[in-house]
């Protein structure tokens, strides 16, 4: 756990969420400002700053984020209409909280490019 990580007290339920799905390696909640009718936040329970820090021995937990991503599309019934999977990283990607998390949107089209 780092300390001061609002993910990290998410994960050890120090601090609240809604929770659509979680497993040994991941919790997937709902994010508390949605920019989508679903905006579900996929997040490993081992602290990663961002993409950028994954190494090999992550690659079980590489599956298991998209394992969920799936799940939690299916969940919230975007599987079939469509969804965008974003990860913000750095300051030029707007990434605000440095626990890595994969953004799952969707439940109205998207526009592209993101600005
Ligand atoms: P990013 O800007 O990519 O780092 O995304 C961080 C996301 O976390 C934002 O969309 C926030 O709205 C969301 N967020 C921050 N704190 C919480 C929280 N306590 N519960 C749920 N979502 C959060």
């Amino acid at each position: 756990m780092a300390q001061g990580c609002i993910f990290c007290r998410i994960v050890e339920g120090e601090s609240p969420a809604r929770k659509v799905y979680e497993d040994e390696a991941v919790v997937a909640f709902h994010d508390i400002a949605p920019q989508a009718p679903v905006h579900v936040l996929v997040i490993p329970r081992k602290h990663i700053p961002s993409v950028l820090e994954l190494e090999e021995s992550d690659a079980p937990l590489v599956w298991a984020i998209h394992r969920a991503i799936r799940e939690v599309a299916q969940r919230t019934g975007i599987a079939e209409s469509g969804l965008r999977v974003v990860t913000n990283c750095g300051k030029d990607g707007h990434q605000t909280v440095f626990h890595l998390h994969y953004h799952v949107l969707g439940g109205r089209g998207l526009g592209w490019p993101p600005g």
